[in-house]
């Protein structure tokens, strides 16, 4: 009977574990569970009173403060100091600046799916969606990839005009200072619609509406400089660049030596306190036509001028482009992807306090002001512009796999092209939902800092993904660059967005997951406060509240692990009777190995944890991959759950499920400490790795998708430029493509007759002439196979030049060569 109490007992603790229980129900739950075996006389005298005494050992003082705290949390508090990661001032601030939304349920471990279910799904109003259909439209019509990539190396002086005059570069700033005032969502239709046309557009537009100082003007500056710029810059009166990069200071921003000193100076023939600057920027996106530069440097107070303090951090500066010593107007080259780029360098400028931005009292809170704000512009700028680039990349391939004929057929019908044309879609899905949830969390006021830098990394990843496969399934059309190319320069471009705002490798092994671990996790930075706090007694009270609070947690999580693996979720509290249910439940499974696995990982590694970047990047890949699978969610469900979307749906989840397995697996493979390796491969996949790559057949089902005009086609790329005017040559190529598809029976009738030995002409047209002689086809369908080959011949040319014409003028050599010299 002891056997059968001691299972119940354990039963009753991990049913409590599962749903999370607290530890003072779960001590009532084993005594109840024991005066029942008692009172029903299943246990002799003698085993009832070892079993109490037992459970009164391990349950008294668990549930005393005094005696808990004495035996476990006081000397594991000291244990805990010696373990906490050292975190610079910089990574405190960055850790504080984003506020927690969604992805803090993914990381719980049990997240609660009505949440998701309940997000609003956000949409444009009358006037931001007749920006879209008016001005953004036309303004895609003006842009012509070829004339802005090659020939001027800039946009053309009317779409500069047209871009100023409609405030494209006042989105973000509130119409009260004669900007659009656009929500986040709006500002990300704008971007996703100008990146489908043209990268250099849209990154000019996007640059005002993000780092550019208007974001740091409207949140920190003073009133004399909102005044002052906001209006200016709404109109394009002003042109902004904002500068932090310099060439020993990349990745590491904060390590910039770009620095100011404060001293006394003239400025406008005035003695005024000021800073005398020296800097030396590079990369710094419209640094050549900016008007009004922002600067980050670093301030130093030797004199003490404005107090006791030497050093007083990052500082951020505006400056006028006619400032005294500035130099500035050379070019960087940035991969045949001319948006304006260059370096911006001073030597010994002398600017008044009044120019940093806020003023004197933001002296040395730089870091944080940027921070902040990268996490709302990170969110929208580059996710925005990739789902552009990626769904007119979906758009094009699928036609042109549809148009493009070799041994008799489309491509897209050859089962090696249909795994690549898959690919491309379920890309496309998840990066859009990815963008428009991260964008949707800004609009909802969060500061999504986590979000943010997964939509940076994952939009940029696969976008990158999708140009390649693109370009492989335009075979020699895309590579023949040209007015009639449309990817080259999305292929040539895509490392640039990997590189910006973060680069992607440090943004996956430091960012997603290093922050996301501590800010996400609902005890680590708490229990990192506690420690920090003054009173000892205070720290020890709440250090032991939240240390029992976590290691409920981590039994929650482990069991929950185990059993949602060994059940393959389905004993995940999950919404039912959808179709996708089966989709919440895997995710419940692997949200459960998430916080399982982090807390493994926190624990054993401590501090170690930062060296650790492969532990971190695919725990930070779990993150993610969980995040986009809700987004993805989410976005099936505001759709009406369209049972023709679910293929794409399917395969992005299956696609996503499975790089959760491999990071998953590859976290517990490369785990440090044998035993916990071991651990953490027995409670993570108690059955083994399941999980498969899409199938081929839901491949083929997906690649048919994208190769014909639908409902699920439109949806998948809705809110990019398609027209056909301006001789934009996907929209020539959208609408040929209906026809192209009705000619087929026409053509499958001249490909038996040719089988059958009655069309031996040499040539296409020969053969035409021999089916009408035999009557296999009429006039009619000679004219629409006639017609249909022309659109098809003009579909699949690419540019020719004289020889010539691609030689860099004499002129232009000796003018590039003095700037270098300069
Ligand atoms: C076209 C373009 C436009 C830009 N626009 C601006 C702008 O407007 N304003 C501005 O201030 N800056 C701008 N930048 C600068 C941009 O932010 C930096 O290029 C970026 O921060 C990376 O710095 P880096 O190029 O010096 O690379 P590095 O810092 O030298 O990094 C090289 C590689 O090492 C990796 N790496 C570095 N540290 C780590 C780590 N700890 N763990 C793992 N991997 C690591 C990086 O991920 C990267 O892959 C721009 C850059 C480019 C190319």
């Amino acid at each position: 009977m002891g056997v059968y109490l001691l299972l119940t007992l354990l039963g009753v603790s991990l049913v409590c574990a599962f749903i999370g229980t607290r530890l003072i129900n779960w001590t009532i739950a084993l005594v109840v569970t024991l005066v029942l075996f008692s009172i029903s006389g299943q246990l002799s005298l003698f085993a009832t009173i070892v079993a109490t005494l037992v459970l009164a050992v391990i349950l008294v003082p668990l549930n005393t403060t005094t005696i808990r705290q004495r035996l476990f949390s006081e000397p594991f508090l000291a244990r805990y100091k010696t373990m906490l990661p050292k975190l610079s001032e910089t990574e405190v601030t960055a850790l504080e600046a984003g506020t927690v939304g969604w992805e803090g349920q993914l990381f719980s471990g049990k997240p609660d799916w009505r949440i998701l279910l309940k997000r609003p799904f956000l949409k444009l109003t009358a006037e931001e969606q007749a920006f879209v259909d008016g001005p953004v439209e036309e303004l895609c019509g003006m842009l012509a990839q070829w004339e802005i990539t090659h020939e001027l190396a800039d946009l053309p002086p009317e779409v500069w005009s047209y871009i100023k005059e409609n405030r494209f570069f006042g989105m973000i700033i509130p119409k009260h200072y004669g900007g659009l005032g656009f929500s986040a969502l709006a500002h990300r239709a704008v971007l996703q619609k100008v990146s489908s046309v043209s990268a250099v557009a849209a990154t000019t537009i996007a640059v005002p509406n993000s780092l550019g100082p208007a974001e740091l003007i409207l949140h920190y500056g003073s009133q004399d400089q909102k005044d002052h710029y906001l209006p200016r810059l709404a109109t394009g009166e002003d042109i902004p660049c904002f500068a932090l990069t310099s060439p020993t200071a990349g990745s590491d921003a904060t390590s910039i030596s770009d620095h100011g000193i404060i001293c006394r100076g003239v400025y406008q023939g005035k003695e005024v306190l000021g800073m005398r600057l020296n800097f030396d920027k590079r990369y710094i996106t419209l640094a050549p036509v900016a008007t009004v530069i922002g600067l980050a440097v670093k301030l130093f107070d030797p004199d003490g001028l404005l107090g006791d303090k030497e050093e007083l951090g990052i500082s951020l500066a505006l400056m006028p482009r006619d400032t005294k010593g500035l130099k500035i107007g050379s070019r960087h080259f940035a991969l045949n992807v001319p948006f304006h780029n260059g370096p911006v360098r001073g030597k010994d400028i002398f600017l008044p306090l009044d120019a940093l931005i806020g003023g004197q009292e933001m002296i040395g809170r730089g870091w944080r002001m940027l921070v902040e704000a990268l996490s709302v512009g990170r969110a929208i700028t580059l996710p925005s512009s990739s789902t552009g680039g990626v769904k007119m990349g979906a758009l094009a391939t699928g036609a042109y796999a549809r148009i493009r004929k070799q041994f008799n057929m489309p491509i897209g019908r050859f089962e090696g092209v249909e795994e690549v044309l898959a690919r491309i879609a379920g890309n496309t899905y998840a990066i859009s939902a990815l963008s428009r949830m991260t964008v949707s969390a800004v609009d909802m006021g969060e500061k999504p800092s986590v979000p943010s830098a997964i939509a940076k990394y994952h939009a940029t990843e696969m976008a990158r993904d999708v140009i390649k496969d693109a370009m492989d399934v335009h075979g020699g059309k895309g590579i023949i660059l040209g007015p009639r190319n449309y990817l080259g320069r999305a292929w040539q471009g895509a490392p640039i967005w990997i590189t910006v705002e973060g680069a992607n490798i440090m943004t996956r092994s430091l960012m997603i997951f290093g922050q996301g671990a501590i800010r996400c996790h609902p005890f680590v930075l708490q229990e990192m406060e506690a420690v920090r706090l003054e009173s000892d007694k205070e720290s020890l009270d709440q250090f032991d509240l939240l240390l029992f609070g976590h290691i409920g947690y981590s039994i929650r999580n482990a069991v929950r692990s185990f059993t949602l693996g060994l059940s393959l979720g389905h004993l995940a509290n999950v919404p039912r009777n959808r179709d996708t249910s089966g989709y919440y439940k895997k995710l419940s499974r692997y949200s459960a190995a998430l916080a399982f696995g982090s807390d493994i990982a926190m624990a054993s590694l401590g501090g170690k944890l930062k060296q650790k970047e492969l532990t971190s990047a695919r725990l930070g890949d779990v993150l993610s991959q969980l995040y986009i699978c809700s987004a993805m969610l989410s976005r099936y469900e505001a759709q009406g759950r369209p049972s023709a979307d679910q293929p794409i749906l399917a395969w992005a989840f299956h696609d996503s499920i499975f790089k959760i397995q491999t990071a998953l697996g590859a976290f517990a493979d490369n785990f440090p400490n044998p035993w916990l390796r071991g651990l953490l491969k027995l409670i993570i996949f108690p059955l083994g790795r399941r999980e498969k790559y899409p199938g081929d057949r839901l491949g083929h089902k997906v690649a048919q998708l994208i190769m014909s005009p639908s409902e699920t086609r439109d949806r998948l790329t809705n809110g990019i430029y398609t027209s056909a005017t301006s001789g934009h040559p996907i929209g020539m190529m959208e609408q040929a493509l209906p026809e192209i598809i009705a000619a087929e029976p026409l053509e499958r009738k001249m490909l038996k007759a040719q089988k059958a030995g009655k069309l031996d002409a040499i040539t296409w047209e020969g053969q035409l002439q021999q089916a009408l002689d035999q009557s296999i086809i009429d006039e009619t369908e000679a004219s629409i196979l006639k017609h249909t080959r022309e659109l098809t011949l003009e579909i699949i040319a690419v540019d020719e030049f004289e020889s010539d014409a691609l030689r860099l003028g004499q002129s232009e050599k000796d003018e590039f060569s003095s700037s270098q010299a300069a």
